[in-house]
């Protein structure tokens, strides 16, 4: 795809060189690709489009990105580009600026998806919020580019070391806790349903905790209590091989999240609505749900220890997978690396 010499971005970087307002528009050049995107959609007769969106779009200072500048902004006065460069008076003007930009990209391939497939989805593989700093440093913006996306989709890499010290306070649970950390923040900032990506590349064997799929489960079962509807995963060995013992586990958070469902779609967060007592807040995670008179409420162990804790309600209550009554008056047992979800009754 050859940009036109007006076309061009000014400062063009590895993946594209073409003005990111030519791609914002969907014209020109990129909107002819975009047609090739409705062509080859309608061709394999494709369900929808998933977005790989983790690159910074090239930066540019042409006059078409300056007057889209100022149509954003509503300013005039600025000295271009000086006043949108770093430390420039209108330097945070122009970060959202080009995050809305980006969010544009993502419409513009939403619309030619759907000239495929009228109402089709359309996912983007995106990073969380504000993860690492990308609104400044990448300008992608997650509470904006969801506007455009069915399913924004959050990735966190957990990648494999020696963890020996990983559960001890302040060395903290670390790369668990950071994805836990940026779905939540995802969270806070769109009503859209966010599926979290779990990314993973670990050795083969027993050599690290990474071998043991526990982890990851604590992991995911705390990310679906706080809200994500949805899982995908991204995973292999370094040696490129598929590891079977995870089949299962797909299959476990698959239920929780069908199980959970009502709950996370329709219900409401509240985590003061229903206490626990027994447990280090850090280390066993407590999220609640309510919907109409019933609250499910996770309890997540995220320790290598079992643990025993207290649901501070007198109503009846149930086990969300296997329907067990649970009687709330005596000491709830949340195994290491799993979770508890209980089902409060009205
Ligand atoms: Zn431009």
């Amino acid at each position: 795809m050859t940009p036109t010499a007006e076309e061009k971005a000014t400062e063009p970087n590895s993946y594209t060189t073409i003005c990111p307002e030519i791609i914002a528009t969907g014209s020109g050049t990129y909107g002819r690709f975009l047609e090739t995107v409705t062509a080859r959609m309608k061709q394999f007769s494709a369900d929808g489009f998933m977005l790989d969106y983790e690159c910074r779009p090239p930066l540019c200072y042409c006059d078409r990105c300056r007057l889209a500048f100022e149509r954003y902004t509503k300013l005039t006065d600025e000295k271009w580009p000086e006043d949108v460069r770093k430390d420039g008076r209108y330097y945070r003007q122009w970060i959202g600026f080009r995050c809305d930009q980006g969010a544009r990209y993502v419409k513009a391939i939403g619309e030619a998806a759907r000239r495929a497939k009228p109402g089709c989805s359309l996912q983007a593989w995106i990073a969380g919020y504000d993860y690492a700093g990308t609104i400044e440093s990448a300008q992608i913006d997650l509470s904006k580019a969801a506007e455009y996306l069915t399913e924004p989709e959050v990735p966190h890499y957990t990648l494999p070391d020696d963890y020996s010290d990983m559960w001890m306070k302040d060395g903290g649970i670390y790369t668990i806790e950071a994805g836990i950390k940026t779905v939540q923040d995802s969270l806070n900032v769109t009503n859209k349903p966010i599926v979290f990506c779990s990314s993973i590349i670990y050795p083969l064997g027993s050599a690290t905790p990474w071998s043991d799929p526990q982890l990851l489960n604590a992991q995911m079962l705390a990310i679906i209590g706080q809200g994500a509807r949805g899982i995908s995963f991204w995973g292999g060995h370094d040696d490129g091989s598929l590891d079977g013992r995870y089949l299962h586990m797909l299959a476990k958070w698959n239920a929780v999240l069908a199980a959970a469902g009502p709950f996370l779609w329709d219900g409401k967060r509240d985590d003061t609505a229903v206490g626990i007592q027994g447990a280090d807040p850090n280390l066993v995670r407590k999220y609640v749900w309510l919907l109409k008179d019933k609250a499910l409420v996770f309890v997540v162990n995220l320790t290598q220890q079992n643990q025993t804790v207290r649901v501070q309600s007198k109503r009846p209550a149930h086990d969300l997978l296997t329907g067990r009554p649970l009687d709330l008056s005596q000491p709830l047992s949340v195994p290491a690396l799993e979770a508890a979800m209980v089902i409060v009754e009205g």
